[in-house]
């Protein structure tokens, strides 16, 4: 068994961070070979298969590795990529042919050995992987042309008024005859409806003609203003642009909130855009895109293509066309940006790196921010992690030198981080009912007398986690998760938060139908806002998370508070990232233990960032800020972090616990999470997985246990922890270890997911 791991490895896991071309690639197919009719090549679909098939090259279309094409696949036309060259040639008679092939470029070598990376790092089926690169397949097809209209001198026998405003602009002056006007522009000229142009068509006053399409995005202006950078950033830019010309493709941007960070990287950005390179920007949240692009602008004059969930089909496919043709220069998109097909990328700025929404965990399971430093050194381009709270893993690639390191430990104008103190809930806590604390209440009066904004953060979103009957004790719970059902007031909904189902609020208990006896249970923000409002009368509140309306209406909330339309801000984690409210001066965190309690051995990491996050909205510009820590545990080594300030001894500290425990950065985590509707089915297969298990040089095998949330969507599941050393190749031992396993039948399901962020 041993030996077999140890093949695995040979062609194993290249370490993340020193990825080098393997041999492996350098033998596939040159790009420039270009396959004639009746040649036979493998085509990978973008379906959920494990490998590429073969089909022919019919006659009169050549195709080379990287064509995208349209294959037959069962009965129905699939979409593809022409991989390479079968393994064997042989009998191939009843093979069949490639039904299309498109008229775009080929997809670049190093998006294919991308594809091929990610699918062999997290255990995701190649198909999968290509799936997420042909994102828009209305892309393929030519763009429409735009209908425009000129003038063939023809005075129609039936003027009218509106038709006279028409001809009137071609008529204007001299050489305004000649001009063809797109459809819409001639309609806003003139003032008048599109039947009456059309009408001037039909007696042959006006010509059709097809206008070659717009350009896709303006090229961002590297000189369109200058860099203004204060001297601690000059010097960060300088060490970005060093650590690059050592070899360091990796950067970890490594400054307290405020410290003027995206304003460096949009410097190192210029660098790259004036080397004829294209740029990808990925941040966490649609959320934070809106002031970024106006951000953007600023600095380049023009706005960056965008890409995420909320982008029209039709903007996507232009994005995705000119992203592969070379007319977007810069992309600013959400993790799945990642795979779009850029050509001469030449670099990746991951904003917040820390943060989880980069980890993507359904179908396929790849963290955006490892599979960027893959994608980059692929590509041959750099790399820039920033945030204020990088994650442990980057600390630790920048401490061992593989990434370059550039601190800023100083906000910009050096506005002071924000003064923080804890209210021990023990001693000091609110009365009965109540979330606010009387010291924090205080706060907020004299901070909002003097015309500032105060931000009230509790990351639950809701009224109250729990619903219960006075009468009978009856706890309302989701039908299909081992969940709460959360309380959302405002929706009169009792809401599932793992598998989004809702109820009615009752008014009689459905157990025992005693009217009026439910019962809220603990806080969520809906329920601080409503104690907020009857505390503070004179404030105009604002209560913002992400159910809180569409992406559009919760830009707009962010736009007035900007503008200072709100004193007090209530929010979860939504708000605690990225923004920047020049009139907030103090945050007041209302259960600063959320995040500990978890079994997750990230959970002091994850409580680190975001309560620095947080506290950081705080006192950015002029004004100093101050931030309140509500805790149960004010002795706990995080709180004791945020209080003295020392992020340092928190890093350092943190890398050892995860060094004596082999987690990682300094080991590997597999997690497999099997599920059924049964939960003996889930139970057993878990034990028959572990039964299989090769022995592997020092992996151990964790569970298999319930997980933490046993009940998901009606499946139960069961999870299997394994943990490896870092030189490892986990992926490539759960790869051999499924395969000598019994076939998943029937509703039974495995999940891989190496790397976890999560563990619920
Ligand atoms: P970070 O991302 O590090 O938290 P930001 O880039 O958001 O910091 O900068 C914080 C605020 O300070 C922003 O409003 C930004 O415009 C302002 N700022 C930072 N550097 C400068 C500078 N050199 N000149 C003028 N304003 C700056
Ligand atoms: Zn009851
Ligand atoms: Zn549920």
């Amino acid at each position: 068994m041993i030996r077999v791991c140890a093949e695995e490895r040979q062609v194993g896991i290249i370490p993340l961070a020193r990825i080098a071309l393997t041999p492996k690639f350098k033998n596939m197919n040159d790009k420039s070979i270009k396959f004639a009719p009746g040649a036979i090549v493998s085509v990978m679909v973008a379906v959920a298969v494990d490998r590429a098939y073969s089909y022919k090259v019919p006659m009169g279309m050549e195709v080379q590795r990287g064509s995208i094409v349209m294959v037959a696949l069962g009965p129905r036309p699939t979409l593809g990529v022409v991989w390479g060259v079968p393994k064997d040639q042989q009998a191939h008679n009843r093979l069949k042919d490639i039904e299309h092939c498109f008229e775009v470029n080929p997809l670049s070598e190093e998006l294919m050995k991308l594809v091929d990376w990610v699918a062999r790092y997290t255990l995701a089926k190649p198909g999968m992987v290509l799936r997420g690169v042909l994102r828009s397949k209305e892309a393929l097809d030519p763009p429409k042309p735009i209908i425009g209209y000129t003038y063939s001198g023809i005075t129609p026998e039936r003027m009218s008024n509106a038709r006279s405003r028409v001809l009137e602009i071609f008529t204007r002056d001299e050489g305004a005859a000649g001009i063809a006007w797109p459809k819409s522009a001639l309609i806003g000229e003139s003032s008048v409806s599109a039947s009456v142009v059309e009408g001037l068509v039909k007696v042959g006053s006006l010509s059709k003609v097809e206008l070659p399409p717009s350009r896709a995005y303006e090229a961002p202006d590297v000189d369109f203003s200058s860099s203004d950078l204060n001297p601690h950033q000059k010097k960060a830019l300088e060490e970005i642009r060093a650590a690059n010309i050592e070899g360091k493709n990796t950067v970890l941007l490594d400054g307290v909130t405020g410290s003027g960070k995206t304003r460096i990287f949009f410097e190192a950005v210029a660098d790259v855009l004036r080397q004829n390179k294209q740029i990808l920007i990925l941040l966490p949240e649609i959320a934070l895109t809106q002031s970024f692009v106006d951000r953007f602008a600023e600095r380049f004059g023009t706005k960056p293509a965008q890409w995420h969930s909320d982008v029209t089909p039709a903007q996507r496919a232009k994005v995705w066309r000119g992203v592969l043709n070379g007319d977007v220069r810069a992309v600013l998109g959400a993790r799945s940006a990642l795979f779009l097909p850029f050509s001469e990328l030449g670099m990746i700025v991951l904003d917040e790196e820390h943060d989880g929404a980069f980890k993507q965990s359904d179908g396929v399971n790849y963290h955006a921010r490892d599979m960027a430093v893959v994608r980059a050194s692929l590509a041959g381009a750099n790399v820039i992690l920033s945030s204020a709270t990088p994650s442990v893993e980057s600390r630790n690639n920048a401490n061992e030198g593989r990434y370059g390191h550039v601190l800023i430990k100083q906000r910009h104008m050096d506005a002071k981080l924000p003064d923080i103190k804890t209210i021990d809930m023990r001693s000091e806590g609110p009365e009965k009912g109540s979330w606010i604390a009387p010291e924090l209440a205080r706060e907020i009066f004299t901070t909002i007398d003097k015309g500032e904004q105060v931000l009230l953060f509790l990351n639950r979103r809701g009224y109250a986690p729990l619903t219960v009957c006075r009468s009978c004790g009856h706890q309302y719970q989701c039908a299909d998760c081992s969940a709460w059902l959360v309380e959302h007031r405002f929706l009169g909904k009792l809401a599932c938060h793992y598998c989004g189902q809702e109820i009615d609020t009752p008014t009689a208990c459905t157990n025992c139908h005693v009217e009026g006896s439910l019962t809220a249970v603990g806080p969520g923000i809906e329920r601080v806002a409503e104690e907020a409002a009857s505390r503070f009368p004179e404030a105009r509140q604002v209560i913002l998370s992400s159910d809180m309306g569409s992406s559009a209406q919760i830009r707009q909330r962010f736009a007035e508070i900007s503008n200072g339309d709100y004193d007090l801000i209530i929010g979860t984690q939504l708000v605690a990232k990225g923004h920047h409210f020049e009139k907030l001066t103090l945050v007041g965190v209302l259960d600063a233990d959320l995040g500990l309690a978890h079994g997750d051995p990230r959970a002091a990491e994850k409580t680190f960032q975001l309560l620095t996050q947080v506290t950081g909205r705080a006192g950015r510009a002029a004004k100093s800020g101050r931030a309140y820590l509500q805790t149960y545990n004010p002795e706990h080594a995080v709180i004791k972090t945020m209080i003295s300030g020392d992020r340092e001894g928190f890093y350092a500290h943190e890398l050892e616990v995860r060094k004596s425990s082999a987690l990682p950065p300094f080991g590997r985590l597999a997690a497999l999470i099997i599920s059924a509707s049964e939960h003996s089915e889930a139970k057993a297969y878990a034990r028959h997985l572990l039964s299989k298990a090769p022995q592997g040089d020092g992996v151990r095998l964790f569970g298999p246990a319930d997980a933490p949330i046993l009940l998901v969507r009606g499946r139960y599941r069961v999870r299997i922890l394994a943990q490896s050393a870092k030189q490892f190749d986990l992926s490539g031992y759960v790869r051999f270890w499924l395969e000598g396993a019994n076939k998943v039948k029937g509703n039974l399901r495995v999940q891989v997911d190496i790397d976890p962020v999560s563990f619920y």
